[in-house]
């Protein structure tokens, strides 16, 4: 790979490639709270008012898709509905928010989130 003329966008896919689902969550997560950081560099040195105010809001909103992420890559230790331990590798379900639960307390909720009603599958770490 050519250093010199490595664009963004084989930057970001080099960043990506063969990762998994979950573990571009995790980049993406700790990118977007860098890129926070960045904004407000930049918004620190930006004499526009207007422009401040964008780039602000800007860090702002990456803060929310960083903790957004955080969020849905989180592996929680317990079941939400009865605390049970839950730390892997013991087998637990979750849904897309990561809303985890032990295998028997799915079983009574049907396998449906209670929390965002999304469907809860075995979870894969
Ligand atoms: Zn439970
Ligand atoms: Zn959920």
């Amino acid at each position: 790979m050519a250093e010199k003329d490595l664009s963004p966008d084989l930057a970001i896919a080099a960043l990506l490639e063969g990762k998994s689902r979950r573990e571009m969550m995790v980049i993406l997560a700790r990118l977007e709270q860098g890129g926070a950081g960045i904004y407000q560099s930049f918004a620190a040195n930006e004499r526009n008012e207007k422009a401040r105010a964008a780039l602000l809001a800007g860090a702002e909103r990456e803060e929310q898709n960083s903790a957004l992420l955080k969020m849905m890559t989180a592996v929680k230790d317990k079941c939400e509905k009865c605390g049970k331990a839950l730390a892997p590798p013991a087998a637990a379900e979750c849904c897309s928010f990561q809303c985890t639960f032990c295998p028997d307390c799915a079983d009574n909720m049907k396998h449906v989130c209670p929390n965002c009603a999304g469907e809860l599958t075995a979870r894969s770490i």
